[in-house]
């Protein structure tokens, strides 16, 4: 079996894991049912969120009707020390564990939310003192931003990373990933088919597969769905001709339409969060239409309608997009969907 070590956390495991965002989809006997699958085959380690409604209480039932050990990560948005404290509580109670391997900070966007994680008061302390008291392995944290995560990976203060890392997106092969190898930073790899948007599944994991010293985590909610992938896993990364044509189809197709998540066109004017507004469509089809009814999703949809067309953004995006046109896209493609589940 192919594995590898998480940098200095000293955690060993397959190369491939379980992403935690589809189970929340199906229903609870579906999900229980193919973390057991993913476990029985050979997989064991397994990331999820407090974030992701009910995939730690369903990834907690199914390791409680299972012997087999996996390695399991978990997250959250709480950014105090207090915050993440609880949180971690409630992670111990829905997955049935008194011990997480890997507790994560999630989706730390910008310099200002590392500070206030960093703080004294923050959620890094927080999680430090869980560790003290033996109830979580180790610290690690999550984002979108390659400036951010080179940052963090420089301060030294969390033992693993997770970046998106893809053909779409494979800019932290040059920026990131070297750096925290050579650190010793764990190293899991999100999105391997930038959350939904590359459809070619077997060569895009190929091309990430091929890089060394990650941990793959994709997002999986049917059986037939993880023998495909796992099958991918065990075999030989060369991309065939066809899948290398696929590759330079997809690279083309979306030059010029991909959101990359960086954040660099913020602040927007009328305090849009971009990168949300221009991916809602693999949000939605990668947790289900139920976050259409989250407080949080209505927020930024709502604000997303607020576009003056002002074009400050598209000066500040390196890829040059179109981003008040795509948000209108968007909003008609969520409006569309909102009536029709009227
Ligand atoms: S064009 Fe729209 S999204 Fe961009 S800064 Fe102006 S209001 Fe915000
Ligand atoms: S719109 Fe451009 S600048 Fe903004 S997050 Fe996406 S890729 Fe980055």
């Amino acid at each position: 079996m192919k594995k590898i070590v998480l940098g200095k956390t000293g955690i060993e495991a397959v190369r491939f894991g379980f992403g935690g965002i589809p189970i929340q989809r199906v229903s609870e006997r579906q999900a229980v049912e193919v973390v057991l699958h993913a476990l029985e085959k050979g997989m064991n380690f397994i990331d999820t969120s407090r974030m992701y409604s009910n995939s730690e209480s369903r990834i907690g039932k199914a390791l409680s009707e299972t012997d087999k050990k996996a390695v399991v990560a978990t997250k959250s948005f709480n950014r105090s020390a207090d915050g993440i404290q609880k949180d971690i509580e409630t992670s111990l109670k829905e997955l049935r564990l008194d011990y997480i391997d890997l507790y994560q900070c999630h989706a730390v966007g910008n310099e200002e939310e590392y500070r206030r994680v960093t703080a004294p008061d923050g959620a890094l302390s927080g999680l430090l003192k869980a560790k003290e008291q033996g109830i979580i392995g180790h610290v690690g944290i999550t984002s979108h931003s390659l400036d951010l995560l080179e940052k963090i990976v420089d301060d030294g203060l969390f033992e693993t990373i997770m970046v998106c890392y893809s053909f779409l997106e494979p800019a932290a092969g040059e920026k990131v990933i070297p750096k925290a190898r050579e650190k010793e930073v764990g190293i899991l790899a999100m999105k391997p088919l930038s959350g939904g948007v590359i459809t070619a599944a077997e060569a895009a994991l190929k091309w990430v597969f091929t890089c060394p010293d990650l941990l793959v985590l994709a997002g999986i909610e049917e059986k037939a769905y993880f023998d495909q992938n796992w099958k991918v896993f065990l075999g030989d990364y060369r991309l065939t001709g066809e899948e290398d044509r696929k590759i330079r189809g997809i690279i083309t197709e979306f030059d010029g339409k991909f959101c990359r998540r960086c954040d660099y066109c913020l602040p927007c004017t009328a305090g849009i969060y971009i990168q949300f507004a221009l991916g809602v469509r693999s949000m939605v089809r990668r947790m289900g239409q139920r976050i259409l009814d989250q407080p949080m999703f209505q927020d930024i949809w709502e604000k997303a309608g607020n576009c003056t067309e002002c074009g400050d953004c598209m000066d500040r995006c390196p890829y040059e997009l179109p981003i008040p046109e795509m948000i209108r896209e968007n909003l008609d493609w969520v409006n569309a969907l909102i009536k029709q589940k009227r």
